[in-house]
C-alpha cells in the first residue's frame, strides 16, 4: 500500500476550490484531484498518464512550457494566465507551477495549482492568498516523494532493500571508497537446498523462510551496512567502513545466527556466503564476480559455510601486503634495533596485536576486546614516547618528522578507536590498522631508518637489564 495519508488530504480536501496535479519531468501527469480533472478533462476522463499537448491549445501549451523552464532554471514558482475552455465556455484561469524537490533538492517534478476566476484580477488575489498554503503542500508533496521513493526502492515480500535500489547505492558507495579510500565489502548470500524447501513445503512456505531470514539478518547489521534481496534466494550486503577482515566476521555471524534459527515449519536452514572487499579500481562486475566466485566456493566445499575472496594482483605491486590475510604477528631477531628499551616496546605491541587477534578469532565479548584494543592502543602511545626521547638522546637527525609520522598515525588510530568505540568501525579494521599499519609496516619501514643510527653509537641508549 502507497503511504499517501499527507498527499491525499491535500489533494482531496472537502471543501477544494483549486485544481491540484502532479506531472512527472517526462511531461505525464502522475496525479489530480478532482477539479483538476473537472477543468481540465472530459467527462469521466482522468487526467494520469495523459501529457499537456493531449489536451491543451498548443497556445496553452507553450505558456506552460515557458513556466516549466523557469522552473527548471530554479525559480520557486512560476505562474500564467490563459484563457482555457471550461464545460463548453470560455473561462479565465491562473495557472501557477510548482517545483517538487527530492532529499537532494532536486527537481523530481512539478505541480499545478489550476484556479479558474471570474476576472483576471480576483484570479490574481485568490491565487496571492494560496501561496502561503502551498508552501506547506510542497513540503507534503516533497515528503511524499520521499515515501514513494521509499516504496518502490523496497522488496515487497521481505521488506529489505531492491535490486534497484542496491545497484544505486552501491554505484555511490564505491564512488566514496575511491575518494576517501575508506574499505568497502560485498557478501553475497544464497539459501542452501531452497528449492527442497519448496518441493518439500510449498512455495508460501518457502515465501515465509525468506521474509524470517532477512529479519534474522537484518537484526546482525549495524545500521551503516545495507541488506537487499538481489532476487530468488540471494541476498546481498554491502558494508561501508569495513575491510575484509571485518567482512568475513559479519559472514560468519550471520552464518551461524541463521542456522541457529528455528524456522516455522522448516526447521533449519542454512546459508552460504561469499565475501570480497572491493579493491582500488576494480569494477562493480569484476567486485561482483569476485565475492560470487567464492560464494560458488562455499557452496562446493558443502555448503553452510563462509568463503572470502583472495585479492587479485594490485596495481602498486603491493600483493606482499602483510595485510592481505588475518596472521599472528611473528617476532623475528632481525627486528631488534639494539636498543633494549624500543626492542621491548615493539615486542609489547606484538603480543598487543597476537593477543588482539585471538580474541576476535575465538569471537570473545565486546568488552574483553575493549580492553585489548585499549591496551593496545596505550602501548601504542607508550612505545611512540620512550622511542622518540631515544631517538633524540642518541641525535637521530630525522627525530622531529619521525615523531610527526608518530603524531599522524595515532591520529588515524585515535579516530579509527573513537569510530569503533561507536560501533562505526568494526575491530576487524582497527585491528589491521593498529597490528599491521601502526606496529608491523611502522616498526619495518620507518622504524629503519633509525636502527642503523642507533647501532652505530659507541654506548648503546638505554638501560640494558636483562
Ligand atoms: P543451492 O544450495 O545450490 O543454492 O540450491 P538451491 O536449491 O537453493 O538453488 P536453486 O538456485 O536451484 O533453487 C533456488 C530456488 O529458489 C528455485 C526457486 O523456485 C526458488 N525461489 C526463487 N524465488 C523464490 C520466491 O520468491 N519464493 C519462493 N518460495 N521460492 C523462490
Ligand atoms: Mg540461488
Ligand atoms: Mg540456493
Amino acid at each position: 500500500m502507497i503511504p499517501m495519508s499527507g498527499l491525499m488530504s491535500l489533494l482531496m480536501p472537502p471543501d477544494a476550490k483549486l485544481g491540484f496535479a502532479i506531472k512527472g519531468l517526462d511531461g505525464r501527469y502522475r496525479l489530480a484531484n478532482r477539479v483538476m480533472e473537472e477543468l481540465l478533462c472530459q467527462d469521466g476522463e482522468h487526467l494520469a498518464g495523459k501529457s499537456e499537448q493531449e489536451i491543451l491549445p498548443p497556445p496553452a501549451c507553450r505558456l506552460l512550457e515557458q513556466c516549466d523552464q523557469r522552473i527548471v532554471a530554479g525559480e520557486p514558482s512560476a505562474a500564467v494566465e490563459m484563457e482555457l475552455t471550461v464545460a463548453g465556455q470560455l473561462s479565465h484561469c491562473l495557472w501557477l507551477r510548482l517545483p517538487i524537490l527530492g532529499p537532494k533538492r532536486e527537481l523530481q517534478a512539478i505541480a499545478s495549482l489550476l484556479q479558474e476566476a471570474a476576472s483576471p484580477q480576483q484570479g490574481f488575489v485568490a491565487a496571492q492568498e494560496e501561496l502561503a498554503s502551498l508552501q506547506e503542500a510542497n513540503r507534503q508533496l516533497q515528503q511524499t516523494v520521499a515515501e514513494l521513493e521509499q516504496v518502490a526502492s523496497t522488496d515487497k515480500l521481505t521488506g529489505v532493500w531492491n535490486r534497484r535500489h542496491m545497484e544505486e547505492s552501491l554505484h555511490q558507495e564505491m564512488e566514496r571508497q575511491r575518494r576517501y579510500r575508506h574499505p568497502l565489502s560485498l557478501l553475497i548470500l544464497d539459501i542452501d537446498f531452497f528449492k527442497q524447501i519448496n518441493d518439500q513445503h510449498g512455495h508460501a512456505v518457502g515465501d515465509c523462510v525468506l521474509r524470517r531470514l532477512a529479519e534474522v539478518l537484518q537484526g546482525q547489521l549495524r545500521s551503516v551496512d545495507s541488506l537487499c534481496r538481489w532476487g530468488g534466494e540471494e541476498f546481498i550486503v554491502l558494508c561501508p567502513s569495513s575491510g575484509r577482515s571485518t567482512a568475513a566476521q559479519l559472514a560468519e555471524r550471520l552464518r551461524r545466527k541463521v542456522a541457529e534459527t528455528n524456522f516455522p515449519s522448516v526447521g533449519r536452514v542454512t546459508t552460504s556466503i561469499g565475501v570480497a572487499e572491493c579493491q582500488l579500481g576494480e569494477s562493480w562486475e569484476e567486485w561482483f564476480a569476485r565475492t560470487d566466485m567464492a560464494l560458488y566456493q562455499a557452496k562446493s566445499g558443502g555448503r553452510n559455510a563462509v568463503q572470502v575472496a583472495p585479492e587479485t594482483r594490485r596495481p602498486d605491486g603491493a600483493d606482499d601486503d602483510p595485510s592481505s590475510s588475518l596472521v599472528h604477528l611473528v617476532w623475528h631477531p632481525a627486528y631488534e634495533s639494539g636498543n633494549d628499551l624500543i626492542d621491548r616496546g615493539h615486542q609489547q605491541l606484538f603480543a598487543d596485536a597476537n593477543e588482539l587477534l585471538s580474541a576476535m578469532l575465538a569471537e570473545r565479548p565486546m568488552e574483553q576486546v575493549n580492553v585489548i584494543v585499549d591496551r593496545l592502543f596505550t602501548d601504542i602511545l607508550q612505545h611512540f614516547r620512550d622511542e622518540e626521547a631515544a631517538i633524540e638522546a642518541a641525535g637521530f637527525p630525522a627525530a622531529t618528522q619521525h615523531a610527526s609520522l608518530h603524531r599522524n598515525l595515532v591520529g588515524q588510530a585515535g579516530k579509527l578507536v573513537e569510530e569503533y568505540r561507536n560501533g562505526r568501525q568494526g575491530v576487524g579494521d582497527v585491528f589491521q590498522f593498529l597490528a599491521y599499519d601502526v606496529v608491523t609496516k611502522h616498526m619495518l619501514g620507518a622504524d629503519r631508518l633509525f636502527f642503523d643510527h642507533l647501532a652505530a653509537q659507541p654506548v648503546p641508549f638505554g638501560p640494558v637489564d636483562e
